[in-house]
């Protein structure tokens, strides 16, 4: 028989889990006011908000916060993980900030003014947030299949370069502050971007002058990606191909809490100096001295052991094949997701699982609801709320693709709750055409609504 396919790793420490009942969540949600940001966290049996700091930490990383230098100015650990994002990434300079949000802040502090346009892939909420409050324009220049979920591409994350060459036409070269690359591209479904598109993206950035950076939080799952998808990459390392994408350009944001498997940590990795020494001024205002950047010194360790583990093949293959069989087991009931799954999440597609709730009420937002109160598995809409309010008319902004995000979190969950998901989506799937009616607003707030809104049902 052949044998099957087993993670390469065992559990040593355990966190129970709350079993709610129905009656308790519908309590519980109601008082949430519809929102599961917020639930407290013993009100959810699995959590699949977001796979943002929330992975589990191997006995390596443990080590390194016991390990961790806590000088102000020159710690080792600081040096530990200077030394891995040059061995890793190539990058000659970086910074490390307290998270990913705050790397986009400080570097976009010293690049992005009034007016500019900011061309990229689907641009993540908190970087479209940092763009729209300095007043420029993040335009998504992504390649129109990634807005079909049924249709099969094997990198929805690319960049169309028809689009981004327009932008860079239509706009005075100043205007321009710079163009992202999210690797893999969060928003359109965890979706990677190949090779083949960074060198050609790169290429025509650098015929335009214009200054080209990875939204880098997933950086090594795409990698992944391009190893089992690209044609000539078989039988390079994941480090290799890593080295390859990073060498084409000219820095990266990062937030660690994700591919860097840490609970907390982000940094800015560039190539020249000038600008370093220009992002620095910030770092030092917003985030902390050079050598920490709001972090403790045992957070830098953990950060640089978990950016060598999170590069391993075989962590990457049992990560990413948990998120496949969960998109599997989705497609055997029939279940809509975007195709094929990404690196992440499995993104379902709510505008065709719930085609009887009308888009005013929120479709993603109402199937978010259902599956929490059908099994107290929480998820997260990646549609009209996130999308947010035009900043000039204030009306709501419809996104092409309305998701449910169903987020995995790094060696946390087993199979089985796997199953539990999936079983508690095909129940719902089965009674989708009863339900007719989502939610109207009650409250939100000015810019990433989201986090905080207040619903009620409509
Ligand atoms: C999470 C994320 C960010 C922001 O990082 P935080 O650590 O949450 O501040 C930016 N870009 C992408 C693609 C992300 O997934």
């Amino acid at each position: 028989m052949e044998l099957p396919y087993a993670e390469p790793y065992k559990i040593k420490v355990v966190e129970p889990i709350y079993r709610s009942s129905a009656k308790e969540r519908e309590q519980w949600i109601k008082k949430a006011r519809y929102n599961l940001f917020n639930l407290q966290s013993d009100q959810v049996f699995i959590d699949l908000l977001t796979d943002s700091g929330t992975g589990a930490m191997s006995q390596y990383q443990w080590s390194e916060i016991m390990l961790g230098d806590e000088s102000y100015a020159g710690s080792l650990s600081f040096l530990k993980l200077k030394n891995t994002i040059t061995d890793l990434l190539g990058m000659p300079y970086f910074l490390p900030t307290h998270q990913g949000r705050a790397a986009e802040n400080v570097l976009f502090s010293t690049l992005i003014k009034e007016n500019d346009v900011v061309p990229g892939n689907s641009h993540f909420d908190t970087t479209k947030g940092h763009i729209e409050y300095r007043r420029a324009r993040a335009v998504d220049c992504t390649i129109d299949e990634a807005c079909h979920t049924s249709q099969f591409h094997p990198f929805k994350g690319n960049i169309d370069l028809e689009k981004l060459e327009a932008v860079f036409k239509n706009n005075p070269k100043e205007n321009i502050s710079l163009c992202i690359i999210t690797v893999t591209c969060n928003t359109s479904g965890g979706q990677p971007v190949s090779m083949e598109n960074i060198r050609d993206v790169s290429a025509l950035c650098k015929r335009y002058g214009i200054l080209c950076i990875f939204d880098a939080a997933r950086f090594a799952e795409n990698a992944y990606f391009i190893k089992t998808r690209e044609k000539g990459y078989e039988n390079k390392t994941i480090r290799e191909i890593v080295k390859e994408m990073f060498s084409y350009v000219d820095g990266a944001t990062m937030s660690s809490k994700k591919d860097a498997i840490v609970n907390i940590g982000g940094f800015i990795a560039l190539r020249d100096k000038a600008l370093f020494d220009k992002a620095s001024v910030f770092n030092i205002m917003y985030e902390g001295y050079l050598t920490y950047g709001g972090l403790a010194g045992r957070d830098l360790g953990a950060l640089a052991q978990g950016l060598m583990e999170g590069t391993e093949f075989d962590y990457l293959e049992a990560r990413i094949g948990q998120v496949a069989y969960l998109g599997e087991k989705l497609r055997s009931y029939g279940i809509p997701i975007q195709e094929p799954t990404g690196g992440h999440a499995v993104f379902v597609d709510a505008k065709k699982f719930l085609p009887n709730v009308p888009k005013e009420e929120f479709q993603a937002q109402t199937l978010a609801v259902e599956l929490y109160l059908e099994a107290g598995v929480r998820s997260v809409e990646i549609g009209t709320l996130l999308a947010d309010r035009n900043p000039i008319t204030r009306e709501n902004r419809y996104p092409v693709l309305e998701l449910l995000r169903l987020a995995i979190p790094r060696r946390v969950y087993t199979n089985n709750h796997m199953d539990y998901i999936a079983a508690a989506l095909a129940n719902i799937w089965e009674r989708r055409e009863s339900i007719t009616r989502g939610f109207k607003i009650v409250s939100e707030a000015p810019i990433m609504r989201h986090f905080t809104i207040e619903l009620e049902r409509a």
